[in-house]
């Protein structure tokens, strides 16, 4: 399954290159990765050694660091981080942040272990990572990613400044911090937001949306979402209370909720909150997972879980009008050129899920700055702004009716910047993409994405003359 999953992306990737005019043998030299390193270490727990796994792969370091998650999960191997490294780099390249692209994952069940247990374990391969490089603030990069949150991140970071107290940009080692542990305000629901900016976006680009969904807007639209994670609750929740979509399915590992109205899902988060789980929601229905359930009829079709789940078979299936590629490789290259034949789009992963490593780049950046945004700036702003606000209302002899714009008095403060700079990022791309894919018809939008990513990691080889 995994190496299939490289496969995959190597398939995309060749695709993509296949088509630029690229100097004999680079495409290659993109392509591998740079450098797997596996570990196997042992933790006293529970009155016994326990043996683990691990793997940090560094794709590219055609910029520096090497940046991208670390899971945490049973089903994983070398070659699925090789594969979700290499995804690192195009996602980088493309979104236009300066780094390389890295990966890792730890084979372990989260649930089966105490904080207690996790800390330790988290500290240890912490220290096997440092120790090889694979963990640095100026070379390798690790944030959240499946099994992992906050407090890993927290755990490395202070594993870090043990090990290296003399790294001044010690903070920088991972980001997807808690706010007061060197964090940045919007870093936990940035994926779930970029995601929202791209099919904002989608929606408002007339050549994508119009042959699929005529001249309606993503208000009324139906989604599905696979995977109630932080990708996918977060979305969920965005695209029905900012833009009036209807979340009519949530698709889990252990149960699907459904309700053609669109279930309600701040209710669902405050009920998971409460009960620690989905199952006993009372607005909607609920059964157990069934293997065509991605299938079912929608607009939009959201897999916010896991890698391989629209292969072959499922795409020539599915329901939906379009796929938002939420996590990372949901549709198999199988799975992909069905989908294309069909004239289903697909937002490719790559760019749809870019909000988080996006928004890592703004809290790196404000770790080595050791400065918080808005520091030097911000009364300043607002000063200039007041003054201009009292200037117009004094000319037109009427106070200004802000309705609820008056936040732009005070000057941004750090989510406002982060969701600009986030929105702008996905944006940006979005119309980027959309230009390489009008210069070659019947380009999808994922051989658009890559061929904008491979030529840009080219452009920095060209640079140094390679
Ligand atoms: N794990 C996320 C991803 O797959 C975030 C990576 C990062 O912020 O470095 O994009």
């Amino acid at each position: 399954m995994s190496g299939a999953f490289l496969a995959d992306v190597d398939t995309f990737f060749d695709r993509a290159a296949d088509q630029l005019d690229l100097p004999v043998g680079l495409a290659e030299k993109i392509r591998v990765a740079n450098a797997t390193y596996t570990t196997r270490f042992g933790v006293r727990l529970r009155d016994r050694m326990f043996t683990f796994t691990g793997w940090r792969s560094t794709h590219s370091t055609h910029q520096t660091p090497a940046k991208g998650g670390l899971r945490y999960a049973m089903a994983c191997s070398a070659e699925e981080v090789e594969a979700l490294a290499a995804l690192m780099t195009y996602k980088c390249a493309l979104i236009g942040v300066p780094y390389g692209g890295s990966k890792g994952a730890l084979q372990i069940d989260p649930s089966e272990w105490t904080e207690a247990e996790l800390e330790k374990i988290t500290r240890r391969f912490a220290q096997e990572l440092i120790r090889h490089r694979f963990l640095d603030s100026a070379m390798n990069v690790p944030a959240p990613d499946i099994g992992t949150g906050e407090r890993t991140m927290m755990w490395i970071a202070d594993e870090y400044s043990r090990l290296r107290p003399d790294d001044i940009n010690g903070q920088a080692c991972v980001t997807g911090k808690p706010l007061g542990g060197g964090g940045i305000d919007g870093r936990i629901e940035a994926t779930g937001r970029g995601v929202q900016y791209a099919v904002q976006a989608f929606f408002e680009t007339e050549s994508l949306c119009r042959p699929v969904f005529g001249a309606s807007g993503l208000k009324g639209q139906t989604v599905i979402v696979q995977g109630f994670g932080n990708v996918g609750a977060h979305l969920a929740q965005f695209l029905s209370a900012d833009d009036g979509a209807k979340i009519i399915a949530i698709i889990e590992r252990d149960i699907v909720l459904y309700r053609p109205e669109g279930i309600d899902i701040a209710g669902l988060l405050a009920h998971r909150e409460k009960t620690g789980g989905l199952a006993g929601f009372a607005g909607a229905s609920a059964r157990p997972p069934a293997p065509d359930d991605l299938t079912m009829p929608c607009d939009i079709l959201v897999p916010a879980a896991i890698e391989g789940v629209i292969d072959d078979a499922i795409a020539k299936s599915l329901g939906a009008r379009m796929v938002v590629e939420a996590a990372n490789g949901p549709c198999t290259a199988a799975g992909d050129r069905i989908l294309a034949q069909r004239g289903i789009p697909v937002i490719p992963d790559l760019y749809a899920n870019a909000g988080g490593v996006v928004v890592s780049y703004f809290e790196w950046v404000k770790n080595i700055s050791h400065m918080p945004f808005g520091l030097l700036e911000r009364r300043y702003h607002e000063k200039g702004h007041r003054m201009l606000t009292s200037k117009i209302e004094n000319a037109m002899g009427t106070a200004i009716d802000w309705q609820g714009g008056e936040s732009y008095l005070s000057g941004p403060t750090e989510i406002d910047m982060v969701r600009s700079g986030l929105e702008d990022a996905m944006r940006t791309t979005l119309a980027r993409i959309v230009q390489v894919q009008e210069t070659r018809p019947g380009t999808t939008l994922r051989d658009a994405a890559y061929a904008l990513a491979i030529s840009r990691i080219a452009e920095a080889y060209r640079a140094i003359g390679v």
